[in-house]
């Protein structure tokens, strides 16, 4: 489905097999995924073994430090790059611990260890560069975007628009960019953004229903010759839409599990576009994909995850996501 792009590697996809959770073993559910090396992922299926190719395999036991050594692309954003990396999968397959971590960060995925590395980076270089690191974050709930640096019932008072600034970058107008000196400023940022998503959340708005987007500009000036650089890093969690749809939903979740569809469905049009090497991206069809036009081919890096499960039970789906990245 997406075809990589081999020889550019401008999108990368890594696998990563979460261990069963209690519930599927409680159920009479086997695993049935098998990590063959580094590369290349196996599931028993009633058909026999189909196998799967992928830039890195983590399998249930690799950690959150594990995953997160494997990403080069912090530094690409602070050199200039527009970097954007995600999870795709189903419903409960791993994407927000991946991205985020499990509650209360004791466990942290990328975004709270970026924060760090941002400023790790930064601070060895200080001696050629001035930076400036500021964050946006945004909800996207049902085609609306929310800024997360405002009270629920402020954000839905505003209207945010998507749009290209003088330097070329995609911006959210009219939400808050905040500037952080620090690694704990940027993460008490984000530990605001995802307490006013919390109280969304009690408003109506299921937080595992709506995408998470985190968008970081980088400035970097020489101190020698003056030049100026800008890097923008989009971390986003997806959300799922398959339990709204397997259960049966009513009207608003409904509207809710359509809207989730649309975003992942455009999201995966824009992908195939690039790694097939189309002409005409869609870009435009959603906000999600508007918003990740900067961050998406051109000259952008990509780095997507397939989050899945290792039991029987989700089999199906785990193949539906496996399939479609090749
Ligand atoms: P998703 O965001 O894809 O719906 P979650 O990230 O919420 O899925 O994961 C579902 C559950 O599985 C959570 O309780 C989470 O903590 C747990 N989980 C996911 N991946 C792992 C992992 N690699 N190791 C341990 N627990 C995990
Ligand atoms: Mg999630």
């Amino acid at each position: 489905y997406f075809n990589m792009v081999e020889d550019m590697k401008k999108i990368r996809v890594f696998c990563r097999i979460r261990p069963m959770s209690e519930a599927e073993t409680s159920c009479g559910s086997i695993p049935v995924v098998d990590c063959l090396d580094d590369y290349s992922v196996t599931v028993e299926t009633s058909r026999g073994l189909k196998e799967f190719q992928f830039d890195r395999v983590f399998n249930p036991t690799s950690s959150q430090e594990d995953v997160f050594q494997d990403i080069s692309l912090i530094q690409s954003a602070i050199d200039g790059y527009n970097v954007c990396i995600f999870a795709y999968g189903q419903t409960g397959s791993g994407k927000t611990f991946t991205m985020v971590g499990d509650k209360d960060l004791k466990n942290p995925g990328i975004m709270p260890r970026t924060f760090r590395t941002i400023f790790h980076i930064t601070q060895e270089n200080s001696s050629k560069f001035d930076f400036k690191v500021s964050m946006c974050m945004l909800e996207l709930y049902n085609e609306r975007l929310l800024d997360l640096f405002v009270s629920p019932v402020d954000a839905l008072g505003k209207r945010i628009e998507i749009k290209k600034d003088r330097k070329g970058l995609v911006i959210a107008h009219g939400a808050e960019t905040k500037d952080a000196a620090s690694a704990e400023e940027l993460l008490a940022l984000f530990e605001q953004g995802c307490c006013n998503r919390h109280i969304a959340a009690t408003m109506n708005m299921e937080s595992s229903r709506s995408h998470l987007i985190v968008g970081i500009t980088m400035e970097s000036r020489n101190h020698t010759n003056g030049c100026v650089s800008y890097g923008k890093l989009s971390l986003v969690d997806l959300a799922g839409s398959e339990r709204v749809a397997k259960t049966g939903a009513k009207d608003e979740q409904l509207k809710e599990a359509n809207s989730i569809n649309k975003s992942l469905s455009a999201l995966g049009d824009v992908i195939f576009a690039l790694s097939t090497e189309q002409v005409y991206v869609p870009y435009r069809n959603n906000k999600l994909t508007q918003f990740m036009q900067d961050s998406l081919g051109g000259n952008a890096k990509t780095l997507m995850f397939v989050n899945i499960s290792p039991a029987s039970c989700n089999t199906e789906e785990t193949l539906t996501y496996a399939t479609r990245v090749k």
